[in-house]
């Protein structure tokens, strides 16, 4: 199985969306990190599936962690 690429962004209440970029075509799809499941999967655009599995979004769990401590807000 493919892993898409994600990226974190925090706004400037803390919270996290994660950037998932579509393997097939690289577009980018922006969901909260809340609203993410391992259950629940998400289509980009051009139909390609680029759900997380519960490993990636514990991964973006971490690197959202991460970000806070680096921006010292815990
Ligand atoms: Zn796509």
């Amino acid at each position: 199985m493919m892993h898409p690429r994600f990226d974190i962004d925090l706004d400037k209440h803390y919270n996290a969306t994660v950037v998932i970029a579509c393997v097939d075509c690289g577009h980018e799809s922006r969901h909260h990190l809340k609203t993410l499941s391992p259950d629940h999967s998400l289509r980009c655009k051009c139909g390609s599936d680029i759900s997380l599995t519960a490993t990636g979004i514990m991964a973006a769990q971490r690197r959202v962690s991460e970000l806070k401590q680096s921006y010292r807000v815990v």
